[in-house]
């Protein structure tokens, strides 16, 4: 480390180029901001490198595996054997990920945004070290945003060994399928990888331990997502509590306590994802004295400032949902906010997405939670078996599912489970953002035959006159 080098003066240094981190970046800069960004690894944080588009990339090839193998119930007969190259697999999904962080880096450039490589250390309030194996460079600057994004949890009592004991890094790295396939935690993470794997053929068990898969999710949307998985072959064991295991050559037994009875399960690979924690430790931050909660992310409030004046956190370092959106929409916050904008978080309408199979996507309140905030409220739901893109697609399992206010019939919330959730989502987000009733989304044409179509019914269920299903009375 060279001590008393000369310190660049800057705007804004934005600490990590994850979805947070680049958002933020890019809009200070269109702002007119000096801004420098600092990374340590790769542009494009854990999203583009190992989360959101990598996962997205094997789920997508599992499906079409999936396409081929039941093809011949639709009359497309396959002869021979249809194999997985995983290898190849894993290099295609390589590629799609370096498209888009070579995208980044050409959109930081084209806003003359300046790139440092590097470990970020706190100097001080306003200040920072920027340090490679044989290079230390140091920024002064008014404002910085923290967007140092999360690490994977570890079981104290099941560690990583990143062979057998697998995070998601290396989860989406493998160079096989797994014969056998043992995933700790059936949250998102967990689920997604499991699904995924389970139709590239690896026999896959999944341990939670509550009582059900996806904790926090509604339970009638994750129980159509339990039915396919058991009819994927998928060992669902819950209220699991994994009490430890061990490697033994290219074998990993997990051990566990399932319902009070002491359970072994053998695996070529276990995949432990109970969680995340997150980057705030050893950045120096006890230097800039910015708050943290008792499990060590970053206190924001709703302009995403912290408690020390021009320090910013946003993303998965500030905790609350932990989704690459919420974390650019945090940053474009963040930014117009130190440039003397009036922005503020309105998380009312946020989307929530799994990419399981059926996918879930949800946002806005749910029915419950409309109750318990005091609403009177009125739903409605619209099966996919219904809807006619839906079964020639051969994909009719689900439903939309609309919660209104009874009186106005203003939106309140929306959860979908079934084909493309992920997508239908955004018109309810959007629907629930400019304050829409349930009539606005009935004298909107949705155009026929599409998905999209089911949300326009069950809005009109909500008015008591859908067409293609019964009318509740
Ligand atoms: C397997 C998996 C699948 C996921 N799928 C989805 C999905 O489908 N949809 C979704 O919305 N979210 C998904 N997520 C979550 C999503 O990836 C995160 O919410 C998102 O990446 C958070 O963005 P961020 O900018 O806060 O931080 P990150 O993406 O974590 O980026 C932080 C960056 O900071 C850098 N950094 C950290 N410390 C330092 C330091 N000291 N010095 C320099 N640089 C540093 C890191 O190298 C990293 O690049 C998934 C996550 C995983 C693991």
């Amino acid at each position: 480390m060279v001590v008393g080098d000369l310190a660049q003066e800057v705007d804004v240094v934005v600490v990590g180029a994850g979805p947070g981190g680049y958002v933020a970046a890019i809009r200070a800069a269109q702002l007119g901001k000096n801004v420098v960004i600092v990374d340590k690894d790769e542009v494009g944080g854990v999203c583009l490198n190992r989360g959101c588009i990598p996962s997205k990339a094997i789920i997508s090839a599992s499906e079409r595996l999936m396409h081929i193998r039941e093809a011949s119930h639709v009359g497309i007969e396959v002869s021979g054997d249809v194999t997985v190259n995983m290898p190849k697999l894993i290099e295609w999904k390589n590629g799609v990920v370096k498209k888009l962080t070579g995208g980044v880096s050409q959109l930081l450039k084209g806003n003359k945004i300046e790139v440092a490589k590097g470990e970020v250390y706190f100097t001080g309030p306003n200040s920072l070290r920027v340090m490679t194996d044989d290079s230390s460079q140091s920024f002064k600057y008014n404002d910085v945003i923290i967007a140092t994004g999360s690490s994977p949890a570890e079981l104290k009592i099941l560690p990583f060994d990143g062979k057998r004991i697998l995070s998601s890094t290396e989860a989406l790295n493998l160079q096989e399928v797994p014969k056998r396939f043992v995933v700790v935690g059936g949250g998102y993470i967990g689920l997604e990888l499991g699904t995924a794997y389970a139709k590239l053929g690896a026999e896959v068990t999944i341990l939670e331990g509550t009582k059900s898969l996806l904790p926090g999710t509604e339970g009638t949307l994750t129980k159509m997502v339990t039915r396919k998985l058991k009819k994927l072959g998928v060992t669902i064991v819950t209220e699991a509590m994994v009490q430890g295991g061990e490697v033994n050559g290219e074998e990993v037994t997990v051990r566990a306590t399932v319902k009070g009875e002491e359970k072994s399960f053998v695996a070529d690979y276990a995949l432990v994802s109970v969680g995340r924690k997150p980057n705030t430790e050893e950045i120096g931050l006890d230097n800039v004295g910015v708050e943290l909660d008792e499990r060590g992310f970053i206190k924001i409030d709703k302009q995403c400032k912290t408690n020390v004046s021009g320090v910013y956190a946003i993303g998965d370092c500030a905790g609350g949902a932990l989704l690459a959106h919420k974390a650019s929409y945090e940053g474009k916050i963040a930014a117009e906010v130190l440039a003397g904008m009036n922005s503020v978080i309105d998380y009312q309408a946020m989307p929530f997405v799994i990419f399981s199979d059926p996918e879930i996507a949800y946002t806005g309140l749910t029915e419950e939670q409309a109750k318990e905030e005091g609403y009177e409220v009125v739903t409605s739901r619209f099966a996919f078996a219904a809807n006619g893109r839906a079964l020639s697609m051969e994909s009719a399992d689900g439903f939309v599912q609309v919660v209104a206010e009874k009186e106005t019939k203003q939106l309140l919330g929306v959860q979908i489970v079934g084909p493309e959730a992920s997508s239908l989502i955004s018109e309810a987000v959007f629907a629930i953002e400019m304050g829409a009733n349930a009539e606005d989304i009935a004298l909107t044409i949705h155009a026929h035959p599409t998905l999209p179509e089911t949300f326009m019914e069950a809005a009109e269920g909500i008015l008591g006159h859908a067409i293609h299903m019964v009318n509740k009375k």
